[in-house]
């Protein structure tokens, strides 16, 4: 349940109500909006029977969470959370910042898989050149076959470091277990927990620990609710940066490698404060369906884009099929600035 206080509520009267939630062995979560602060209720409200809050001073009314997700849900927290991504850098400053869930649209593009030196540099480089705020790159790849390419690892993390060093992008690479999370909070920016792991209840607890911004893909047949209870994990670890990633779901279309949900951007928008980000890339599998559903994603009031792309797509080591040449990034990129200003995002 969440406590909605009366504009202008005192200091006072919040404490009091948060030390009596907290004398009952519940967790409140405190949002100040503009206009009201909310208290929410995290715990078996049954313990506050008899406690009658309503009659507590500046309390306006309280409303009841029947949704099993409670700090990722909108009613808990009316305003928009956004997310910073930066690269901290040795000595204490900051290079390539982006916040994500404000009025920029941030795209984060490269390869599937970190392959050489060579190949993630010239790809940062040009992703940069045509305007991409993040850099990702796979380092460990959950294949669909294990004599598939599996990714450097710590090797391919160091990759994505030298990559962001060079051209001050910030970085994403997925995690896939414990000890990818232990190296890649040494090396990257954000992480990224893929389609295949969204339910991965223990990982997301584990990344969730680490306080690093989170890129929360959407499970391949998740529904909604499933993805933001797995968002949940997360956060009740104590990690609010958290964007959403829609990548396609599994439906019994196969023109594309999946079906791009689109609607779940305006579904994600009114069930859940956090932003949310769209994938053309993994949801249609095939290069030339990327822009037209890149544009399509940004009319839908998507925060972000993620973009496959390879300096030669035809030798690429994963998902070469569906990356953008630099060439395609970079028209796609001038598309979308227009869109991106009539639909309320800066694109810059
Ligand atoms: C990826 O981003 O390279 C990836 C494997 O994506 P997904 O988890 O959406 O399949
Ligand atoms: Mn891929």
């Amino acid at each position: 349940m969440i406590i909605v206080m009366k504009p202008g509520a005192r200091e006072a009267s919040v404490k009091k109500i948060e030390a009596l939630i907290e004398s009952k062995g519940l967790t409140a979560h405190l949002s100040r909006g503009a206009e009201v602060t909310i208290i929410g209720v995290v715990g078996d409200k049954t313990r506050l029977a008899g406690a009658n809050i309503e009659d507590y001073d500046d309390v306006d009314r309280i409303v009841p969470v029947t949704e099993s997700y409670k700090l990722v849900n909108r009613k808990f927290h009316p305003d928009n959370t956004i997310v910073t991504v930066g690269h901290k850098k040795a000595d204490g400053s900051s290079s390539g910042v982006v916040q994500i869930g404000g009025d920029s649209l941030v795209v984060m593009s490269g390869p599937c898989a970190v392959e050489t030196e060579d190949q993630i540099i010239e790809t940062a480089r040009a992703i940069k050149k045509s305007g991409a705020h993040i850099l990702r790159g796979g380092a460990y790849k959950p294949r669909t076959s294990p004599y598939s390419f599996q990714g450097l690892e710590v090797d391919g993390l160091k990759l994505m470091q030298e990559a962001g060093e060079e051209t001050g992008l910030a970085t994403i690479c997925e995690v896939t277990s414990t000890e990818a999370i232990e190296a890649a909070v040494r090396y990257v920016d954000m992480l990224q927990i893929g389609a295949r792991n969204m339910q991965n209840f223990y990982l997301l607890k584990e990344a969730g620990k680490t306080g690093k911004p989170i890129l929360l893909k959407r499970g391949m047949a998740a529904t909604i609710d499933e993805w933001l209870n797995a968002a949940e994990y997360i956060l009740a670890e104590g990690d609010s940066q958290v964007v959403l990633c829609e990548r396609g779901i599994r439906t019994f279309e196969t023109a594309t490698r999946n079906t791009l949900d689109l609607s779940a951007v305006p579904v994600i928008k009114e069930k859940s404060h956090l932003p949310i980000i769209v994938d053309p890339s993994h949801a249609t599998g095939v290069r030339r369906y990327v822009a037209p559903m890149a544009r399509a994603a940004v009319a839908a009031g998507a925060d972000g884009l993620m973009i496959e792309t390879h300096p030669n797509p035809a030798t690429a080591l994963s998902d070469g099929p569906q990356s953008l040449t630099f060439a395609q990034f970079d028209a796609l990129m001038k598309e979308l600035a227009p869109l991106a200003a009539v639909c309320g995002k800066k694109l810059d």
